[in-house]
């Protein structure tokens, strides 16, 4: 019977009603390439959103978008860069690509990103050890922002610039400014269970034109201005099509819904689960608005937290612990680390309950109905 269920989803695309006309608009035209009017009238509406000193480069990835923009900071063969060790594992895996080393830091509790306690020793270390950190990787990890000004206080003092990784974080604000405007570089992701998605792709937004040209320039094979080809440096293939980007701007225009369906979600798990003691969520602080891309729990243990996972799954409902930290991942567990104990609980105690923005009123009383007889 449980079979029979209909699935929940942990986050799905949700698609609006403009995708397919900005779609078929590329094939009647024949713009069916990694450029074209879609892609600028993409960048414009994520520049119009976020706010209009800020320049975008539409990408494949996110994950495209960290690389480029790690190696426009000058990350290189050697370096370190200082990353949330409580994230997805691509925040981190580009500085891999550049041949340099992550070393991680651990959460604090307000917001569950980057410690700024921790981050500043961390680079009084590493400096003590003979090296400066190059960048720094911070996340607004399930779309909370992390303590922007506290960490921007800290890189400055130590003059590291920063990479604000907001996958997960558009439409998010800190004090009425969105994410993705406050680190020298910011990226978003429009993979297929991100808030909005273009079925894959990702964004590099900066202050500076020049940036933007410089990942442009690399994204398009970092062809030199000449009638022929011409190289002086490595480029990669990482722009957007022109046909992803159609999907992309039809759904900057559900955007704002999207965000409202996904507060909505968390306030009704919210209101119905708060009152139980065995369930913890975790509260804005004062002016920092998330998007809520996923709602999640803290449990008392791991054993509750399997007991409930394993009940949704039961019944065909899938949630998530949240992200196993970085410096836990058998690829990184021999990198340097700096760690309070906050990611590892979160980790232990922590689910991610179906977040997606076409969830229905029934399916989130699903949800709670299942998570309550677990904890009765
Ligand atoms: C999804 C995600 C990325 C990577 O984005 P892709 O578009 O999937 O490459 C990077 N960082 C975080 C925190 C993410 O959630």
């Amino acid at each position: 019977m449980s079979l029979k269920e209909e699935k929940i989803w942990l986050s799905s695309p949700h698609i609006g009603d403009t995708e397919q006309y900005y779609v078929k608009e590329a094939f009647d035209t024949n713009w069916v390439a990694p450029l074209g009017p879609n892609v600028n009238e993409f960048e414009n509406s994520i520049q119009q959103y976020i706010n209009n000193n800020v320049h975008v480069a539409a990408l494949s990835s996110g994950t495209a978008a960290i690389h480029l923009a790690l190696q426009i900071l000058g990350v290189s063969l050697g370096d370190e860069v200082l990353c949330q060790s409580f994230t997805f594992s691509a925040s981190a895996n580009p500085i891999i690509y550049l041949g340099a080393t992550p070393v991680f830091i651990d959460s604090e509790e307000d917001t569950w990103n980057i410690s700024p306690i921790l981050l500043r020793e961390a680079i009084e270390d590493r400096i003590l050890k003979g090296k400066k950190p190059k960048a720094i990787v911070a996340v607004h990890l399930y779309g909370m922002p992390y303590k922007v000004r506290e960490i921007n206080e800290v890189a400055k003092e130590f003059n590291i610039p920063i990479v604000e990784d907001s996958a997960e974080a558009l439409g998010s604000s800190f004090y009425g400014v969105k994410c993705g405007s406050f680190g020298d570089i910011g990226i978003f992701s429009f993979n297929g269970n991100k808030i909005i998605t273009t079925s894959g792709g990702g964004a590099l937004i900066t202050k500076k034109s020049n940036i933007k040209e410089k990942a442009v320039f690399l994204a398009t094979q970092a062809r030199d201005n000449e009638p022929h080809y011409e190289h002086s440096s490595i480029g990669f293939n990482y722009r957007m099509s022109n046909i992803l980007a159609g999907i992309g701007r039809g759904q900057m225009q559900v955007l704002d819904s999207r965000v409202a369906s996904r507060r909505a979600n968390y306030q009704f798990y919210y209101e119905n689960l708060q009152k139980f003691s065995e369930i913890e969520f975790l509260d804005e602080p004062e002016n920092y608005f998330s998007n809520r891309w996923l709602s999640c729990i803290l449990t008392p243990s791991f054993e509750i937290r399997e007991k409930i996972r394993l009940a949704l799954l039961k019944v065909n409902i899938e949630s998530r612990p949240l992200w196993k930290p970085m410096h836990l991942q058998p690829i990184f567990i021999n990198n340097p680390s700096y760690t309070n104990g906050t990611s590892n609980t979160l980790f232990e105690r922590g689910l991610c309950l179906p977040s997606g923005s076409n969830l229905t009123k029934k399916d989130l009383a699903r949800v709670v109905s299942v998570i309550k007889k677990q904890i009765k």
